[in-house]
């Protein structure tokens, strides 16, 4: 048996589309076992601070956490991790994408660049829902990568296992990270309504290490591991949530 984390690294609130206010989210969470758990609005960081206490006062880790819609001919949409909910880079970000028509508000690139602007890093959700074939979906995440995506949501609840270990192969080819959710809506969302997902320990400390090199990576390894101001703009976001 593999040891795993249970997590809920994708979940909306009534903020976005989702049916309960981040604290009753943050109870239901924790009432299924969750140990690490991100809230994932879209295009909104609104219910993080009440998210984030509700998640301290019962014991479950938090992280920052966010589904920004972005654009490529459609909308993708990517969840952002252990970012700063003040950068300003990513609050122009989330108002570009609430005004935008349906399919998208910044390029791909462009929102990857502001969710690393504000300390995060950037996994695509859902991968399927872009292509559900397999070798057009890695040939479309080879230029993500390219833009400077961290990972992808490969252990998604609503995928079947051999989706799921399709999707973690397909990582590991091009070193992109995974993440874990299953993009929580509520009770009455059939399939988006699961309140926990296993996470592989390896696949969790994987995730904790960032997976890829940020843009500016300077070849070692160990780089924003701890803060390291010459790789991230602002302060390092990322190390900081998970230095507890
Ligand atoms: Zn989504
Ligand atoms: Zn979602």
């Amino acid at each position: 048996m593999v040891a795993s984390l249970k997590v809920n690294l994708h979940c909306h609130s009534s903020l976005s589309d989702g049916a309960l206010a981040p604290e009753a989210l943050a109870a239901l969470l924790a009432r299924a076992g969750a140990q690490v758990a991100a809230l994932t609005d879209h295009d909104t960081v609104d219910g993080l601070p009440h998210f984030q206490a509700a998640l301290e006062n019962l014991g479950v880790r938090h992280i920052t956490g966010l589904e920004l819609t972005a654009g490529d001919e459609g909308a993708v949409h990517l969840l952002a991790y252990g970012f700063d909910p003040e950068s300003p880079a990513l609050i122009q970000a989330m108002a570009l994408a609430r005004q935008a028509p349906e399919g998208g508000g910044l390029p791909v690139a462009d929102a990857i660049a502001r969710i690393h602007q504000a300390g995060g890093r950037a996994f695509l959700a859902h991968p399927l829902v872009l292509d559900d074939d397999l070798a057009r979906l890695e040939a479309r995440l080879v230029r993500y990568r390219r833009h400077g995506l961290d990972g992808i949501e490969a252990i998604y609840a609503p995928y079947t296992a051999e989706q799921i270990r399709a999707l973690t192969e397909m990582a590991g080819r091009l070193e992109l990270a995974v993440c874990a959710g299953c993009d929580y809506h509520g009770a009455h969302v059939p399939g988006l309504s699961d309140a926990v997902v296993e996470f592989p320990l390896d696949a969790w400390r994987a995730f904790r290490r960032g997976g890829t090199r940020p843009k500016n990576w300077t070849g070692r390894t160990s780089c924003c591991v701890s803060c390291c101001p010459r790789c991230w703009p602002s302060a390092c976001w990322w190390a900081r949530s998970f230095s507890t």
